[in-house]
């Protein structure tokens, strides 16, 4: 049996995909640098749930992501 090919197949439809930079989820590894034979929190703890967890950084305020608890940053 012979699939029919089409000869003219319309090429490739390349949607114009425009993604931005990937945004990678925090996972808790990125939450602490290893500095020598120190480790050091990258990401600010949650006052409200404790230190051990973190806050997502945004460009103007840190965010809970699980109680909600957003601090603004400070204006200079
Ligand atoms: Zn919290």
């Amino acid at each position: 049996m012979a699939a029919a090919a089409p000869a003219a197949a319309p090429a490739a439809k390349k949607k114009d995909v425009k993604k931005g930079p990937v945004k990678a989820k925090l996972s808790k590894k990125d939450a602490y640098k290893v500095n020598g034979n120190k480790v050091e929190r990258t990401k600010p703890a949650c006052p409200k749930c404790g230190p051990g967890i973190f806050m997502a950084t945004h460009k103007d305020r840190v965010s809970c992501g699980k109680c909600g608890y957003t601090e603004f940053n400070k204006k200079e």
